[in-house]
């Protein structure tokens, strides 16, 4: 009951420790930072012995704090039973919130100060604002592991799969302030990319008749997009100082336009493509995301190889397409690369050409 009141009730301090203080008002302030100082070199300690010993931050805590083997002991086996029934992720964040060791002596200290000095004695030490706070912070890591890991992991997955090539992979390595700096010049820069494409598309488009390849005319240019067709060719700047690498991609892209003005062979050419080529991937980057989606796009990525060599000769376009054999639907454009004659006779026999 006592402990109750001195937390939750307005705090009753003797008369003569209110009168020393008031008379000395620089007491607080040594106690505060004399017990700073104290808490900090114990953390130090601790924290170089758990690296010395290396059973671990929290292992190495308690043994420094109650310096009795069996209990380390103890703590080890609990250790390996935890780490045995949680996954990494939750382990982490479960740390990052509770494994903190500044957490169990910083907090009480400052509790410890604002009841010793109340700047309000009438204010409860654990008022309402207090309490909601903490409740909250201990109820965030399991509604983060319960809510948010599963969408996490979700996202997560969505990326990895299919906007991977957004990820600079150097980036990581990175120094923490050019991180920052390019995360705010990246909108201006994706601007800047996109108008490139723009210029170069133009700049393609003078020096090539592309009429033929050119089914819709409608075309968006849009940063950190993967280039698709329907329902609006859609392109990201990527190559922007390879023209042939970009008039390839442009040919695709309006290659599936091609195929979509030839509903009526879709299902014959499936089945013809099926069966001279058994076993593609579905997943990208092998394959294009699905298994249908992969056996079209072996006739897309012949005609994608048809018109650029018509545009660009025979030895260019098989360096484009060798170098986009090792991009994205990699087993995809070496199956076309080696299998050139039958994929050109299965578009024949359905009539696709430019
Ligand atoms: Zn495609």
């Amino acid at each position: 009951m006592l402990l109750y009141d001195s937390f939750f009730k307005p705090r009753k301090l003797p008369t003569w420790w209110t009168r020393f203080t008031e008379s000395n008002p620089a007491v607080p302030t040594i106690v505060a930072v004399t017990g700073l100082v104290l808490i900090c070199f114990s953390l130090a300690s601790i924290i170089s012995t758990s690296e010395h010993n290396g059973h671990g931050q929290v292992i190495e805590t308690f043994g420094s704090v109650s310096k009795s083997k069996p209990f380390v002991e103890r703590a080890m086996n609990l250790r390996a039973a935890y780490h045995k029934l949680f996954p990494a992720e939750v382990r982490n964040f479960l740390f990052n919130l509770y494994g903190n060791i500044a957490l169990y002596l910083i907090v009480p200290f400052l509790m410890l100060l604002e009841f010793m000095f109340p700047c309000n004695p009438s204010q409860p030490l654990i008022g309402k604002g207090f309490l909601q706070d903490a409740i909250w912070y201990v109820v965030d890591t399991p509604l983060c592991i319960v809510i948010l890991y599963p969408v996490i992991g979700f996202l997560r997955g969505l990326f990895i799969q299919h906007m991977g090539f957004l990820t600079i992979d150097s980036a990581a390595s990175w120094p923490a302030i050019i991180q920052i700096l390019a995360a705010l010049l990246l909108p201006a820069l994706s601007r800047a990319k996109e108008q490139a494409k723009r210029t170069q598309l133009e700049r393609i488009a003078a020096q090539y008749n592309l009429k033929k390849f050119t089914l819709t005319k409608e075309i968006l240019i849009e940063q950190g997009v993967m280039n698709h067709s329907k329902p609006v060719l859609t392109l990201n700047p990527g190559f922007p100082f390879n023209d042939d690498r970009a008039l390839s991609v442009y040919i695709h892209e309006q290659g599936h336009w091609l195929l979509g003005e030839h509903q009526n062979e879709m299902r014959g050419l499936y089945q013809d493509l099926t069966r001279t080529f058994p076993g593609m991937p579905a997943n990208y980057p092998e394959g294009s995301g699905s298994i249908q989606d992969s056996y079209f796009h072996l006739a897309v990525i012949g005609l994608e190889w048809n018109g650029l060599e018509e545009v660009v000769g025979e030895q260019r376009a098989r360096t484009v397409l060798e170098f986009l054999s090792t991009q994205w639907y990699t087993v995809l454009y070496k199956t076309v690369l080696e299998n050139r004659q039958r994929v050109n006779d299965i578009l024949q026999r359905h009539g696709l050409r430019w």
